[in-house]
């Protein structure tokens, strides 16, 4: 994008100042929501405060993630407009290492801005992109959150929701869904009912991902199974908590 120039990668805040030229620049293109600003003031908050790193469980949550994603029937990565503006390339790369679907996915749903995010990712490399379609409803849910694809989001075994709403997160994981939230707040209600909770930014943790898709590419089911069992979702959101209120404690 053009405008990542104007940051130079010596500044102290380089990613953060990244992040928000490309979720301004998605405000911009109409791909992205301004509730979409908000949610990255938030995000950025906890960010600062896990000390802009990927920590140790959440990365074993990637690993998990990732596992999962392998051993999938139907695995489906939803994109929303924040999602769209940070990381495109990263989600078309992921959809392609574990073979999943992309389906565009908003919490305030237009046409229009589903037709601009599909382009966007196809300016970024994918090629079949699902949400336009929108003819099944999640059960539970109001009618415009509800809608999605019968043959996307609604039929996968796996999902992988990213700064997903709470509600629909919910609602997703009473499908019987294997849910994997990416979130930066371990207290917000979407990692909480998540089956596997990644407490870490999108920009590190989907390629993360992927990193740990290629090196499990060759490990059979039952190693697969065996990393998705042993993951524990309370234990990596309340170390998350644990880090993010100590650093607070400790002055950052
Ligand atoms: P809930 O209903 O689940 O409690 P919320 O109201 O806390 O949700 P919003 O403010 O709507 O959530 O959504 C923003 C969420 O996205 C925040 O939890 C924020 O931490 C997270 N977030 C924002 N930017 C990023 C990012 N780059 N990577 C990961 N998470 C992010």
């Amino acid at each position: 994008m053009s405008d990542e120039v104007e940051v130079p990668e010596s500044h102290p805040r380089y990613h953060s100042l990244l992040t928000r030229h490309r979720i301004e620049a998605g405000v911009e293109k109409g791909i992205t929501s301004q509730q979409g600003l908000i949610a990255q003031g938030r995000g950025e908050a906890f960010d600062y405060l896990l000390g802009e790193e990927t920590i140790p469980s959440a990365d074993r949550a990637a690993r998990a993630a990732a596992a999962a994603l392998l051993r999938a029937d139907q695995p489906v990565l939803s994109v929303n407009g924040n999602v769209a503006a940070l990381v495109p390339e990263e989600m078309v790369e992921l959809a392609e290492v574990v073979d999943a679907d992309l389906e565009v996915n908003l919490f305030n749903r237009t046409e229009a801005r589903i037709e601009r995010i599909t382009d966007h990712l196809r300016e970024h490399g994918a090629t079949d992109v699902k949400g336009l379609t929108a003819d099944a409803r999640i059960p539970g849910i109001d009618h415009e959150r509800a809608k999605v694809d019968a043959d996307g989001i609604y039929s996968a075994d796996v999902v992988v929701v990213p700064l997903e709403d709470g509600d629909r997160a919910e609602a997703l994981g009473e499908m019987g869904k294997t849910e994997i939230v990416i979130d930066l707040n371990p207290l917000s209600r979407s990692p909480q009912v998540a089956s596997i909770p990644i407490i870490d930014n999108v920009l590190r943790a989907l390629p993360n991902i992927t990193d740990h898709a290629e090196e499990l590419a060759g490990a059979s089911g039952d190693e697969l199974a065996r990393i998705v069992d042993e993951f524990d979702p309370d234990e990596a959101l309340q170390d998350a908590e644990r880090r993010i209120r100590t650093a607070s404690e400790s002055g950052g």
